[in-house]
């Protein structure tokens, strides 16, 4: 029998886990997202338990730069890693590199601890922009592109699909004098969330604590300041930024590919370029609820154990949005993508 749900507490306020979507799962009331529809997975047969002595640094085609040793080097890739006109690797991949007359070639790539993924443009096959990561900091600006909720929750859906813990990194904050709209609500689920600018170094030696002996992964809008953040972490480096366009203000794609950066103070990154939108990869509509964590819970005291939260009578979710338990623009999130995932 469902829990009652209490209607005079918040939802949720408490800390961010990730293992809440397994919770839901074994609950019994959707499957894992590694038991994701056969046709939506990715290959698992590229990847295999290889010895490995060197790290994937940013695939190049049907090249890679790859880490070996204590030297960056450029590798062609062994044609069972390659998929049409590019290899299958991505930041992050631990890999076994060998050497024959021509130079260093990728041989095999180890299993993925985790990772974060999208569709491929244009083709129906998962693209990894990086592996193995500790966490994904979803970054976003204040203004200047406009903060935007959504993007942020695709990111959220896409580090729990994934296997990767997130936290939300707000920067430009010297631009405005409070928190955007919307930023709260994030904080009120549990995760971490933190404020930086580039400009006035704001917030940023605790970015640099909470990234210290870890590899993480940055993610989101192009021009929320991803490149200016690794070069503010480390001065030593200097990685091409961009201006914005005035007149739209929305940025330009200013990391062609994702690379792998390891700076000073033990901190790995992997800078991605910037997207104006996430396609979901392996994330069906009848799972999505689950990834909205707070809606996973209210979702108990629904009267139908398949409630879409759309339409149904007795919806606990809907019941949680009307007593103000649960934010509204959440739950528009979730009504958004769940349209665009039975559209696909
Ligand atoms: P990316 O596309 O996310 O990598 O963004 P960039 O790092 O290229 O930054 C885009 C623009 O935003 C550049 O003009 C940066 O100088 C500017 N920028 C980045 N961080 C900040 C910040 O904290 N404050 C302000 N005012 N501008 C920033």
């Amino acid at each position: 029998m469902p829990k009652p749900f209490k209607r005079d507490k918040p939802v949720r306020k408490r800390k961010w886990d990730a293992n809440d979507w397994d919770t839901a799962s074994r609950e019994g009331r959707s499957k894992r997202v590694d038991s994701a529809p056969e046709q939506t997975r990715a290959p698992k047969d590229y990847f295999t338990d290889c010895e490995a002595n060197g790290v994937v640094v940013s695939p190049y085609g049907v090249l890679a730069f790859a880490m070996c040793g204590d030297e960056e080097c450029l590798c062609r890739v062994d044609e069972v890693l390659v998929d049409g006109k590019s290899s299958v690797l991505a930041p992050g991949d631990r890999v076994f590199i060998e050497h024959d007359e021509r130079g260093p070639v990728v041989r095999a790539a180890r299993p993925r601890s985790n990772k974060l993924s999208r569709p491929a443009i244009g083709r129906d096959r998962e693209q990894v922009f990086a592996a193995n990561v500790d966490c994904a900091v979803i970054v976003a600006s204040v203004v200047r592109p406009a903060f935007n909720p959504g993007l942020i929750d695709r990111y959220l859906i896409a580090a729990q699909a994934g296997g990767v813990e997130p936290i939300v990194c707000i920067n430009k904050i010297d631009l405005a004098s409070e928190d955007p709209e919307g930023a709260a609500v994030y904080r009120e689920i549990g995760l971490s969330v933190l404020g930086t600018s580039c400009e006035t170094r704001q917030g940023l030696d605790a970015l640099r604590e909470l990234l210290s002996g870890k590899c993480s992964v940055l993610v989101g809008h192009s021009g929320v300041g991803k490149s200016s953040l690794v070069n503010a972490l480390d001065p030593d480096l200097t990685i091409h930024t961009q201006e914005i366009s005035d007149s739209s203000n929305k940025g330009r794609h200013t990391t062609s590919a994702s690379r792998l950066y390891e700076l000073a103070g033990n901190i790995r990154i992997i800078d991605t370029p910037g997207v104006k939108q996430l396609g979901l990869w392996g994330v069906t509509p009848a799972e999505l609820n689950y990834y909205f964590h707070e809606l996973a819970e209210a979702s108990a005291a629904c009267k139908f154990r398949d409630c879409t939260h759309t339409h149904e009578p007795k919806c606990g979710v809907r019941d949680a949005i009307e007593s103000g338990a649960i934010a509204k623009a959440r739950y528009d999130s979730y009504l958004r993508i769940r349209t665009s995932l039975t559209e696909k």
